[in-house]
């Protein structure tokens, strides 16, 4: 066995490992750049891989005007597309994609309100320093920032924080381009159409500008560590309410699960607290130096001794540093939402469900909890918090087999999915998870009745013949 001490078994290298990057994406997207006016045809796919299409064009618009003209002038199949970073079947499409690319940055801001509009177009990543060069940080991001802004509001993507909501509800305006061009300025005045646009699939128009309601710029301290996941499981609620952000990470065939927990520090202590240390990385396959067919106790032992006793690491930054991370793995991804009471049961049955049926897969789950909300669609809608639970297959691997045991586990706790990762549900189920599911889909028909926003997934999920 490889000589792995387990102070290197860092909790920041863990994830850093287990999970991924981004070498390939910037291809499909300078694809996507090259090809204006739809004049040739470049195969789309998205960071995974597991979706592609061959889009009969690529609008790459560089202003609103040139947007509306397309909007009105063409007809035919679109979808917007963002980054490419949803793992469901949103975009792929034989019609047109519309990139935004060039709607982005910061169209203005307020001091006061601590509000600002952005082009939507904007990744995430890129608005980190921009924002802190005007004192504001978002409230709340994703593990990964290389979403744009509208393709993150447009699926609900959330970060960690029982007082924290998705991104989405964070939006105060947007603005909207219909798929025959009108352009719709939205906020809350407008009430169900507002609660309906925040989170959207990409099927209600293009987004092209969204206000965010910020905060001032923050620093936090991030703990990384690894604890027994019974422990965390039990404790989860108080461990929620103490951190601004706290989520574990439960590692598959082993009792142990990674743990974050990252709070507000000062800014005069953070700069004392710096770069603390930084760990050596533990590869995937060091789970799995196992050799062929390990059996599950031989994966528990393994894993077991491989993790206890570890390290906690510690740094201190920038919000928009400390909240996200590079992923270097590219992998395929389930998640759904279940009503916090049933979060650590549904988490225990998926843990013993992958160890009873011996199913090979090394990628921990995820856990997380996130304030309730009122976009509609935001798999947290309504008053109670709601705990997200997400399983991760190497992209390389065929997902369905895994996915296929433990999805219908979120089923049985009332899970709710989210909009960019894999799942199998149709209206007939979405219609009972999410209350406000028929009048999203009354609003989407009054705005694009001749569905030319949507493709086959969509269609599915929104019983569109
Ligand atoms: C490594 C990784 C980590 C992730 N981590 C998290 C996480 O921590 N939390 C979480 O909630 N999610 C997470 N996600 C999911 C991700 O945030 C969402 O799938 C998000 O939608 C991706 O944004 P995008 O810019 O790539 O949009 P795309 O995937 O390109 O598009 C997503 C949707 O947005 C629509 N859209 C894009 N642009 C527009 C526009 N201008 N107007 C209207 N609709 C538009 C598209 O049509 C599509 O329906 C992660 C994904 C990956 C790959």
């Amino acid at each position: 066995m490889k000589n792995l001490s387990r102070r290197s078994f860092l909790a920041s290298s863990l994830r850093a490992s287990l999970f991924g990057a981004y070498a390939l994406n910037g291809a499909a997207l300078n694809g996507a750049a090259a090809s204006q006016s739809g004049a040739r045809s470049i195969p789309w796919s998205n960071w995974s891989g597991g979706q592609l299409c061959q889009p009969a064009g690529r609008i790459d618009v560089s202003d609103e005007e040139e947007l509306v003209r397309f909007l009105k002038t063409s007809s035919g199949p679109i979808r917007p597309i963002g980054s490419g970073h949803s793992f469901s079947a949103l975009v792929p499409t034989d019609g047109h994609l519309v990139v935004i690319d060039q709607l982005g940055g910061i169209l203005d801001y307020d001091s006061d309100t601590l509000q600002t509009t952005i082009g939507a177009g904007s990744r995430l990543g890129d608005l980190g320093a921009q924002l802190d060069a005007i004192g504001q940080g978002m409230l709340n991001l994703p593990d990964i920032d290389r979403q744009t802004l509208a393709g993150a509001t447009a699926t609900g993507t959330h970060g960690t924080g029982l007082s924290l909501q998705c991104l989405s509800a964070y939006i105060t305006e947007l603005r909207l381009i219909t798929a025959n061009g009108d352009v719709m300025d939205i906020d809350a005045s407008d009430g169900d159409l507002f609660d309906a646009v925040r989170v959207n699939v990409g099927a209600l128009g293009v987004v092209s500008r969204i206000r965010m309601q910020n905060r001032a710029a923050y620093r936090l301290k991030k703990r990384e560590w690894v604890a027994p996941t019974e422990d965390m499981l039990t404790n989860f609620d108080e461990l929620a309410a103490s951190h601004r952000h706290f989520e574990i990470f439960p590692l598959v065939y082993s009792d142990y699960s990674l743990v974050l927990a990252i709070d507000e520090v000062d800014e005069s202590k953070a700069e004392a607290e710096e770069a603390v240390a930084e760990g050596e990385e533990i590869a995937l396959s060091d789970l799995r130096e196992l050799g062929d067919n390990p059996t599950p106790l031989e994966r528990l032992t393994r894993n077991n001794a491989l993790v206890a006793n570890t390290q906690a690491t510690e740094s201190v930054d920038v919000s928009h540093k400390i909240l996200t991370n590079v992923r270097n793995n590219r992998f395929n991804e389930m998640e759904y939402s279940v009503p916090i009471e049933a979060g650590a049961e549904c988490v225990r049955e998926i843990l013993k469900t992958i160890y009873d049926r011996a199913i090979d897969v090394a990628f921990p789950l995820e856990y997380r909890y996130v304030s309730g909300d009122d976009p509609w669609l935001s798999m947290a809608y309504g008053a109670e918090p709601h705990a997200t639970i997400s399983i991760h297959r190497t992209a390389s691997e065929d997902y369905s087999p895994y996915f296929d045991i433990i999805e219908p586990i979120f089923w049985k706790y009332g899970g709710r999915p989210h909009w960019g990762k894999l799942h199998n549900l149709t209206h007939r189920e979405l219609i009972q998870l999410y209350p406000r599911f028929k009048d999203f889909m009354e609003i989407r028909e009054s705005l694009d009745p001749t569905g030319r926003m949507l493709n086959k997934h969509l269609r599915t999920l929104f019983d569109v013949r």
